[in-house]
């Protein structure tokens, strides 16, 4: 997941630096993307030659910003999430924002707009979610996070037999309020998802920062914000984010956009729709439970494709 549009300039210059080479091939209207998980697309050179080889003669169309199926699974059984908090900052109020969260989204008509995607069989995401376990990590690997420590901390929560090994499952690396992913965080992005193989099982996981102190303002730590926790507050869109892309897209093959690579919740990001205002001054949107939240909204697979809040 991208950062806040509004507070993201900042980062530019350095996004700037990375894009740099996919831009130059992307003023082509025939290039195409693939999704890297992290929010930004990255060429797919497979995808962009077999477009303009243009064997037959015949010229294929130019990828749309809409999203498409590629071919790849989605998830249809009913989703176990897991948690894994990691770091010894994590307050219980904090806890208690995402933990909420995690018990309620299932079901929910936010989440129902996850319906709309399917596989190539035709079978469509079910509305479930569960939270199916949680487990702590004090901090083995310290406060600065590489993309392969936060696979690491994933296989050995699952290899030590804290969590099970669940091929539906979706596994969240919660860090707290110290510690930083070193690919990005707070620069590129603010949560990101991945999939590999642990135990034998294709396991879906992501990443999710607390920015409360690190970049709050372009991680969406607002204060006030809804129940108090600004870092569990601003981490609860960027879990919803990454979860909903984890579901429809979870190993960065199904449903994505080949004209930037975005998947279904890249295509709304920090975008709210209607919003009311608590008792405490703060913006929220959806109610999970008896607590609000200010969640991102999510992109509708329908003949119009669009951001909405809730589906129907
Ligand atoms: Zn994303």
């Amino acid at each position: 997941m991208e950062l806040s549009r509004k507070l993201g300039l900042l980062a530019a210059g350095l996004a700037c630096a990375f894009a740099a080479q996919a831009q130059t091939i992307k003023e082509t209207p025939n290039s195409h993307f693939k999704p890297t998980g992290k929010g930004f697309g990255e060429l797919d050179n497979v995808a962009t030659e077999a477009s303009s080889g243009n064997a037959g003669g015949a010229s294929r169309a130019a990828p749309s910003s809409n999203l498409s199926f590629h071919g790849g699974p989605v998830m249809v059984a009913p989703t176990n999430m897991y948690y894994i908090w990691y770091g010894s900052q994590w307050d219980t109020a904090s806890k208690n924002v995402l933990t909420n969260l995690g018990q309620h989204i299932g079901g929910s008509p936010y989440f129902n707009i996850n319906t709309t995607y399917y596989n190539a069989s035709n079978v469509h995401v079910q509305n479930s979610v569960t939270l199916a376990g949680t487990t702590t990590d004090s901090g083995t690997l310290g406060t600065r996070l590489t993309d392969a420590n936060i696979a690491s901390i994933v296989s050995s929560a699952i290899t030590s037999g804290r969590l099970p090994a669940d091929s539906n499952g979706v596994y969240v690396v919660l860090t707290d309020k110290a510690t930083t992913a070193t690919s990005g965080f707070c620069t590129q992005y603010c949560g990101w998802h991945d999939h590999t193989t642990i135990s034998g099982k294709d396991i879906k996981y992501a990443f999710v920062g607390n920015a409360e102190t690190q970049c709050a303002s372009a991680c969406g730590a607002t204060s006030p914000s809804p129940n108090g926790t600004p870092g569990a507050d601003g981490a609860a869109s960027v879990l919803a984010h990454e979860l909903e892309e984890a579901v429809t897209d979870p190993n960065l093959n199904a449903w994505y956009s080949s004209f930037d690579g975005k998947e279904n919740a890249d295509k709304c990001a920090w975008t709210w729709g209607t919003t009311s205002t608590a008792s405490n001054g703060a913006k929220y949107n959806q109610t999970f439970g008896t607590m609000k939240y200010l969640i991102q909204q999510n992109w509708l697979i329908a003949s119009t494709q669009k951001c909405v809040q809730k589906y129907p």
